[in-house]
């Protein structure tokens, strides 16, 4: 397939070429076409990138909190002024649909808007001091350049939230974006942080290695990274020697308990949506339920009917409640955890298929499962996909045991109207 130009990284306030010339093509997950290429950056790019972060950083902590809180709420102007182009391409680039990703868009303005005034409210602090003579003090100094490791799922509110309160705080900062998902972010360096002073927030490109590059770096001492538990943990090691300052936000294995007196219908919608927003790869989706013993029939009746109404298609398209999977890899590592979910005598009541009426994109049937139990892989490992599978409790304790029982630990959600069960 014939590549497009690529932009290059953002460093400096400008598009800069990768150094080796290698590209990385970004795809459309619907229609598996070019979106555009990115450099397949190296060491010496992050480098640079953090060279240029470092010499803006004595200017930009020395600016006041009130001319940076203005800068932060420019941005958050420009990305309403240029919102459906945005939107546009993290649609063709993320695959969800365009509801989801405008209600992205929303919360990275917001972000924005919120960081702003919260560093404009930044204050030490004078303590009391118990000798005479002696005034202790509070004073909130940056850190300096800012590692910014985001995945490719919410490709800018994960960077939003890394970046505008690093900013606030008169950090500086290079970005690391998804090698699936890097468009986005070098269209808003270009269009809605082009006004800050060159070098505050730079952009490189590139796989595993560019990151690995700022976490070894001894010019950047925070690392703020979001990501699968396995890189997280490669992170912590190669981090460690650097005794460096790291915000690690990783994956889940999220359990949804549906209590015995709930109303089905409603309580169906609701797993339906904590399961399947973003077609199943949030880090906080819904990935194993345990329904009351009294309600499983009707229960999983409502939600296999939930299921079937959802729309298939690509996130572009008005009609669309499910998008494609990411990527080829990420689809063979759900199917895996079907399969084996099969093999070891799980039900597929629905789904457990790609849909037969498209030839290319990365889609998959939302999949309700029965008959599991916590060997199985879509009940044990992250799934990160669009899998229900369900299993009975009789007591709340045991459901709270089936909860816990998980190596990981992010989100939960109980559904119940008697606020005295839990
Ligand atoms: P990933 O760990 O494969 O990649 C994340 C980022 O790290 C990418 O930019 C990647 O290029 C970079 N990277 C890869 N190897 C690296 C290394 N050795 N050193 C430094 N950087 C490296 O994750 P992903 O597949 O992009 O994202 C999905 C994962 O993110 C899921 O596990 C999901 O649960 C998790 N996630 C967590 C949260 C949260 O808030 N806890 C939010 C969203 C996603």
């Amino acid at each position: 397939m014939a590549k497009k130009q690529s932009a290059g990284h953002w460093i400096n306030n400008q598009f800069v070429p990768g150094r080796s010339g290698d590209v990385i093509d970004v795809h459309n997950p619907a229609t598996e076409e070019v979106l555009g290429s990115v450099p397949a950056g190296s060491e010496h790019d992050a480098g640079a990138a953090v060279a240029a972060a470092k010499a803006a950083f004595d200017g930009w902590r020395r600016t006041s909190a009130n001319e940076r809180a203005d800068m932060l709420h420019e941005v958050a102007h420009k990305i309403r002024h240029h919102w459906e182009s945005i939107v546009e391409l993290l649609t063709l680039e993320q695959g969800k649909p365009v509801s989801e990703n405008e209600e992205e868009l929303e919360w990275v303005k917001t972000t924005f808007d919120y960081y702003a005034e919260m560093g404009r409210n930044l204050r030490g602090r004078v303590l009391p001091s118990a000798e005479t003579s002696q005034l202790n003090m509070v004073i909130k100094e940056p850190y300096g350049v800012v590692a910014c490791i985001i995945p490719w799922n919410y490709p800018l509110l994960l960077m939003g939230w890394k970046v505008a309160p690093a900013l606030a705080a008169g950090n500086v900062i290079v970005i690391k974006p998804s090698e699936m998902t890097p468009l986005t972010t070098l269209y808003l360096a270009e269009h809605c942080w082009d006004h800050l002073p060159p070098g505050v927030v730079n952009v490189v490109t590139g796989y595993g290695n560019v990151g690995e590059a700022l976490v070894t770096h001894p010019d950047v001492p925070v690392i703020a990274f979001t990501g699968s538990l396995a890189t997280g943990q490669r992170i912590s090691m190669q981090a460690a020697p650097f005794i460096k300052r790291l915000h690690l936000e990783l994956g889940g294995k999220d359990a949804f308990i549906v209590g015995p007196d709930v109303d089905v219908q409603v309580s169906a919608r609701a797993v339906a949506y904590s399961a399947l927003l973003n077609c199943g790869q949030i880090c906080t989706s819904t990935e194993r339920v345990y329904v009351a013993d009294g309600l499983v029939k009707p229960f999983t009746e409502a939600l296999v009917e939930e299921v079937r109404a959802l729309r298939i298609g690509p996130g572009i398209e008005p009609t669309t409640d499910i998008g494609p999977m990411i990527g080829e890899k990420y689809r063979a590592k759900f199917e895996t955890h079907i399969e084996d979910a099969r093999k070891r005598g799980a039900n597929v009541l629905i789904g457990g298929r790609r849909p037969p009426n498209f030839d290319r994109g990365y889609f998959y049937e939302p999949t309700v499962l029965t008959n599991v139990d916590h060997e199985m892989l879509v009940m044990s490992e992250e799934t990160f996909g669009p899998a229900i599978p369900l299993m009975p409790y009789k007591t709340f304790d045991e459901a709270i045991a089936f909860a816990n029982g998980s190596q990981y630990g992010l989100g939960a959600v109980l559904r119940t109207n008697d606020p005295l069960l839990a």
